[in-house]
């Protein structure tokens, strides 16, 4: 579904992709994670575009990502992104911050769009909360409601860029919760976290990235239980 091939990005001297590879099919859940400034984020951005690629190609189901125009903004909406910082409009209701794209983008008319969000946050757990602002919710009720954002787009592939970082502890599972859900029922998931439970639990396949390469890629109880390169021993003596 997503395929990047050779693809390389540099940011001035720094060579923060080198030669990436990687292939995600359909109903894939990946979890990206390595040390800070290995490049993962850029990883993310650069699979809706938010980065360019110096070199190689991205693909998703079969076609070139689009340089600019009405093909980006629909690519964009194929491929949700959920940031740590949960990038809601402040001055906008719930209910309103899952609609606009909706009707911007993909042209839904308003009924059914508002029909489509009502549903949404009902699924992440935030349906009463559809009439506040952002900023009255807690994180981990904000950041569902960024998750329910993104599906309303219809999205072939989310990308979640350590999407329960910036949450208070007691609120990173009820997150979680509702991610491990989307990856049961099928999502293409790429997701950058420190959440080892998670990985275990939800991931397919790990990636371990250092200095903008990926050292390393296998299931989750194989990468865990005997990680092959020094990179990633070290990095696991770490955080577990
Ligand atoms: P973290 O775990 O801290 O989030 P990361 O693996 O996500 O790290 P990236 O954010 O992808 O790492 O950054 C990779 C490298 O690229 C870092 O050295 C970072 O400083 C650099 N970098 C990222 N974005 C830019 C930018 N817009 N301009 C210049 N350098 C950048
Ligand atoms: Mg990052």
């Amino acid at each position: 579904l997503v395929v990047l091939s050779g693809v390389n990005k540099h940011f001035g001297a720094l060579h923060v992709l080198q030669d990436i590879d990687l292939s995600i099919t359909a109903g894939e859940v990946v979890v990206v994670i390595g040390p800070s400034g290995s490049g993962k984020s850029t990883l993310c951005r650069t699979i809706n575009r938010l980065e360019t690629i110096d070199s190689g190609t991205i693909t998703i189901d079969g076609r070139p990502l689009p340089a600019e125009g009405r093909e980006l903004a629909r690519l964009r909406a194929e491929v949700g992104m959920v940031f740590q910082s949960f990038n809601l409009f402040a001055h906008r209701t719930v209910l309103e911050n899952v609609v606009l794209a909706q009707v911007k983008v993909r042209k839904v008319p308003r009924a059914e769009a508002e029909r489509t969000a009502r549903d949404l946050l009902e699924q992440v757990g935030v349906g009463a909360q559809a009439d506040k602002f952002p900023a009255q919710l807690s994180g981990g009720q904000q950041q569902r409601v960024a998750i329910a954002r993104a599906l309303a787009m219809k999205p072939k592939v989310m990308l979640f860029d350590e999407p329960t970082s910036a949450l208070d502890p007691e609120m990173v599972n009820e997150v979680l919760e509702v991610m491990r859900r989307l990856a049961a029922d099928g999502m293409t998931m790429v997701v950058v976290t420190h959440e080892m439970g998670f990985a275990r639990s939800a991931a397919n396949r790990v990636l371990f990235m250092a200095d903008g390469r990926i050292v390393e890629e296998n299931t989750p109880d194989a990468f865990f239980t005997s990680p092959r390169s020094d990179r990633a021993k070290d990095f696991l003596s770490k955080i577990l």
